[in-house]
């Protein structure tokens, strides 16, 4: 009854009502301990996703419910519009800027990553048009970005499928070819070439013209798009190119901010500095929505002097948020969750590709944020099919085996669990998801 009240009334977010309507109804999860979930059918999966990429600390936190609770009781909302402020948003707001790597920011809230890189974005414009340059207003972002869907955040996106339907798009955003090295879109090899995945972007501003382009903008490690690690040196040279033609360089660490790639924040793993930083997700590890947005004091200065920002979410700074995630970043801190994840990361790449399955083409990742890429033919780097879906398949049997794991695009399978995740959980789910490729493969290569 459950499925088919769902189905008759609830339409979900991103997702494919073909699929569901095939399946009898959605998988319904009613409970969560550590990294694991229970169905209301009594089985208990490893969430391999942590949730979409958020859960850090583990599900079951009875500190964050009691932080939520108190503050709840205490002072649940008041504005921080007009003049007003609460507590938890200062110390809140103190907090993040001293972990963020950027110099002296300000840190505007948000409820999520949507929010927060339609900020991000309405910031860098009004930085160039404060100084009389409103046409330096485009925006570059990469192909297989994901920022988002509400309409600032989907001009950035670029993933198929994300703007059917909904064009006209915000315009004068671009997007240049993502770095990926071992589907280089330029034939070369990791580390005889020249960067000209960074050197796109250089060719873009070019292009469009100096005096036209207010920003760029990238997730560290591409997340949705399929965990994919930039090549050494790639965010150093985008540094320089975007010094080099006054561009602002705009990170969202919506996925990889708190942990999630073994340093508190993705941007450390390049020692690079934004100019302007997103964050959701790991900022409460989804145990309440918020997101915020790190300011650099070049950008903030220009709107500190303008005097007004007309810019701003109900919810933005809201207390019961501020507390779960002050809390939250305690947890991440005490239990050395960054240390963790940068280990078990390594572990679970290490045994994965000590599977040694035929299919399995590329493992790869930063810290817990992983992705497994399926291939036809590993010598060729050739795709399956897409119209077979072994990465669906995959899925499907994982679920059978025990696994919450969520195909990427283009064949990939999110790797991701929550960065309390132990050696023995990684051995398991290694298992798991060996049994689970291994089937699919039988039934795709024979
Ligand atoms: N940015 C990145 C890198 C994301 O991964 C996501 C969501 O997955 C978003 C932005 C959008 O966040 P939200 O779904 O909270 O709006």
């Amino acid at each position: 009854q459950m499925k088919k009240d769902d189905m008759r009334y609830f339409l979900h977010p991103t997702s494919s009502i073909f699929d569901m309507e095939s399946w009898g109804g959605p998988k319904i999860i009613e409970e969560g301990n550590g990294i694991r979930v229970k169905s209301v059918e009594g089985e208990i999966y490893i969430d391999c996703g942590a949730g979409l990429w958020l859960n850090n600390v583990g599900y079951g936190r009875t500190e964050l419910a009691e932080v939520a609770k108190k503050q709840m009781e205490k002072l649940f909302y008041f504005q921080t519009f007009n003049g007003y402020s609460h507590p938890l948003a200062i110390e809140m707001a103190k907090k993040v800027a001293e972990m963020i790597p950027m110099d002296n920011p300000r840190i505007f809230f948000t409820s999520g990553g949507s929010e927060s890189n339609d900020t991000a974005f309405k910031l860098a414009r009004m930085y160039w048009y404060l100084q009389g340059k409103p046409n330096k207003n485009h925006i570059i972002a990469r192909t297989k970005a994901y920022h988002g869907v509400s309409y600032g955040a989907l001009s950035a996106t670029s993933l198929p499928g994300f703007w059917d339907g909904f064009r006209p798009l915000v315009p004068a955003f671009q997007h240049i070819e993502h770095p990926h090295c071992y589907f280089c879109p330029w034939g070369k090899e990791q580390g005889s070439c020249n960067l000209e995945c960074a050197e796109a972007l250089e060719e873009k501003i070019l292009e469009l013209g100096q005096d036209n382009v207010a920003a760029f903008t990238a997730e560290p490690v591409i997340g949705t798009g399929g965990a994919i690690v930039p090549p050494k040196g790639y965010y150093q040279r985008i540094r320089e190119i975007c010094d080099k033609y006054d561009v602002l360089f705009i990170a969202d660490e919506v996925i990889t901010g708190f942990g999630r790639t073994g340093k508190m924040f993705g941007m450390l793993h390049w020692g690079v500095k934004p100019d302007i930083m997103m964050m959701a997700k790991g900022i409460t590890s989804g145990y309440i929505p918020m997101g915020a947005v790190g300011i650099s004091e070049r950008v903030f200065t220009l709107i500190r002097n303008h005097g007004i920002f007309m810019h701003g979410y109900t919810y933005s700074a809201h207390p019961v948020a501020c507390a779960v995630a002050l809390k939250n970043i305690e947890i991440i801190e005490r239990e050395n969750l960054v240390a963790n994840a940068h280990e078990k990361g390594k572990l679970l790449r290490s045994l994965i590709r000590d599977l040694d399955l035929p299919c399995i083409g590329e493992v790869r990742g930063l810290g817990l944020m992983n992705a497994v890429q399926l291939v036809q033919d590993t010598e060729t780097r050739t795709m399956f099919n897409s119209a077979l879906g072994i990465a669906k398949r995959v899925s499907a049997i994982a679920w059978e085996n025990g696994l919450a794991l969520r195909p990427l695009i283009d064949d990939g399978l999110q790797l991701s669990p929550p960065l309390i995740i132990t050696e023995a959980d990684i051995i398991e789910l290694v298992d798991k998801l060996g049994r689970s490729i291994e089937q699919a493969q039988r039934e795709f290569l024979g």
